[in-house]
């Protein structure tokens, strides 16, 4: 596995991969890997010759406010872990590679980012849209592959690929929980051993909408407030959205159907910690 710090290297070694005919599968990442990110390297892998992994914690995403200076950070253990996962090639640029100065250009995605995500964090989704879109002109990937965890961001990044004319597929892994539910996160690390315990509280508040569903619930507002129910019972979260919408558009309407798929999402602060979960349904 070759560790890459420049845009023109990783752009020459995708040049080359392409000329002999080979497939590339990409993962982009924040970095502080857990099995969450090697379960989207190891699908890459079985979907493509070789397996890219960038690691780069994206400024343009976190708002004024948020965690970005204390972001986890740790190269040296990401290493490791791709290597484990069968990495071939990890793109780890510095800021000034992805924004030199004078940086002045952004993708700008409307519709599918501007509700839930997009309400509580409004410049968001343009950082990741941003972002992905220049990882993809670095990494020159065939595919690339992003979890279900961050559900509105793979229907923005199918949006920005659709739009872009990117000649990328998108592929969506699913999300790999801890034993009790709680869906891995590099944020989890923030959790104090309090924190770490309640924090299954939003996978259950999901089960909750599964439970409702099943008994025959198709009203909105009725699953939704199931979910907050639970997460308000524990008297522990902050709720910014516990929410559910039709899988593909986020739309909303009052009555879901039989035969509809629809996506449970949920975020919510954990004292400072802010956590997301989601899961898909088809209405029965
Ligand atoms: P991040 O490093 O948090 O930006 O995440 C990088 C990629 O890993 C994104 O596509 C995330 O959706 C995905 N990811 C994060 N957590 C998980 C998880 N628990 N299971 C599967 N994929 C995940």
């Amino acid at each position: 596995m070759q560790l890459i710090k420049t845009v023109k290297e990783i752009q020459a070694i995708s040049d080359k991969l392409r000329a002999e005919g080979k497939k590339i599968g990409f993962v982009p990442t924040m970095g502080y890997l857990h099995e969450g990110h090697a379960s989207l390297v190891v699908r890459a892998k079985e979907l493509a010759d070789i397996a890219i992994v960038s690691i780069f914690v994206n400024p343009t995403q976190f708002g004024p406010t948020e965690d970005y200076a204390k972001y986890p950070r740790d190269l040296n253990k990401d290493l490791l872990a791709c290597e484990a996962a069968g990495a071939d090639y990890v793109f780890a640029p510095e800021d000034k590679e992805m924004y030199p100065g004078g940086f002045n250009t952004e993708v700008s995605i409307k519709g599918v980012s501007d509700k839930f995500e997009g309400s509580f964090r409004p410049i968001h989704f343009n950082g990741v849209a941003t972002v992905v879109t220049k990882l993809f002109l670095a990494v020159k990937p065939h595919i690339a592959v992003f979890g279900q965890k961050d559900y509105q961001q793979t229907l923005v990044v199918k949006q920005a690929v659709r739009d872009m004319l990117m000649d990328v597929a998108i592929e969506v892994a699913p999300t790999v929980r801890e034993a009790d539910g709680l869906a891995k996160s590099s944020r989890n690390t923030y959790l104090s051993a309090e924190e770490r315990i309640l924090a299954i509280t939003l996978y259950k508040a999901l089960n909750s909408a599964r439970q409702i569903i099943s008994s025959g619930a198709k009203n909105r507002q009725a699953i939704n407030d199931a979910m907050s129910e639970v997460i308000n019972n524990s008297g522990a979260f902050k709720i910014d959205y516990a929410s559910s919408a039709l899988f593909d558009d986020l739309s909303e309407p009052e009555e879901f159907k039989s035969g509809q798929e629809i996506v449970c999402l949920i975020a919510a602060y954990l004292g400072k910690t802010r956590l997301i979960d989601n899961c898909l349904i088809t209405i029965p």
